[in-house]
């Protein structure tokens, strides 16, 4: 469901341009659990945002269901997005103008669910913060705010969805709880999953890991 063939990126630095990415080749079935991992700098972020369809890639291409991301325009990978992806960043990135219920019911509406509404009710419920609904984010702590984003993440029913650090700025109790959200959302909806991390028990639980080192695959447990 989402190649990455001769993929690589570039940075504008200066008057030159900084490899940050060169030649990332893989390929990942419906349901897959990917974790990437390598050193502060080595690219997991930036091969995030563009398996994620975020950026487009200098060189080489990434195909989600068989779709080209590069060549699609702003407004097609925004529609795309919205539909088959979630993300879930390191520092939550909820809307702070909205309510926890909010944060979640949103992406539904947008995407033109009718029960947007009972659904972000129950995916609350399912992260622990039924009762937590009317809370701003600045209301909740760090844990709690992630698990609202976990809800967020799945309430479109992506068919895959991405981590960045998901469990960076959590304490370690805080930090399993969102990880068994993550992987028993992966096994109920069959969802893809693609997780960056520098915690090796988190990557423990992958199918599969990558490595990167200096923007290059240096292993891949399923090669
Ligand atoms: P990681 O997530 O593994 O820490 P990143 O993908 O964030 O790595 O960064 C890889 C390299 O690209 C780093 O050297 C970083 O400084 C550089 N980089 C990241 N984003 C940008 C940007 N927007 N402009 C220029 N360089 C960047
Ligand atoms: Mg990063």
């Amino acid at each position: 469901m989402l190649t990455c063939e001769a993929l690589g990126h570039a940075y504008p630095s200066g008057g030159a341009s900084l490899d940050v990415l060169k030649d990332i080749n893989f390929h990942l079935e419906d349901g897959d659990f990917l974790a990437i991992v390598g050193p502060s700098g080595s690219g997991k972020t930036t091969l995030l945002g563009l398996l994620a369809g975020l950026d487009r890639p200098s060189h080489g291409r990434v195909l989600l269901d068989g779709v080209d991301l590069g060549a699609l325009g702003e407004d097609e990978r925004a529609k795309l997005r919205r539909t088959k992806v979630g993300f879930i960043f390191q520092s939550f990135q909820l809307i702070p103008t909205l309510t926890a219920q909010e944060n979640v019911q949103v992406p539904m509406e947008l995407a033109g669910a009718d029960d947007a509404a009972e659904r972000a009710e129950a995916l609350l419920t399912r992260v622990g913060l039924g009762a937590r609904g009317h809370h701003y984010p600045s209301q909740l702590s760090g844990g709690e705010q992630q698990r609202v984003a976990v809800a967020r993440a799945f309430s479109t029913r992506p068919k895959i969805l991405f981590a960045d650090e998901p469990t960076g700025n959590l304490d370690a109790a805080n930090g399993d709880t969102v990880v068994e959200l993550m992987t028993s959302l992966n096994e109920e909806f069959g969802t893809t999953l693609v997780l960056v991390t520098h915690d090796l028990e988190l990557a423990a639980l992958a199918r599969r890991t990558i490595r990167l080192a200096d923007g290059v695959i240096v292993s891949d447990s399923a090669a």
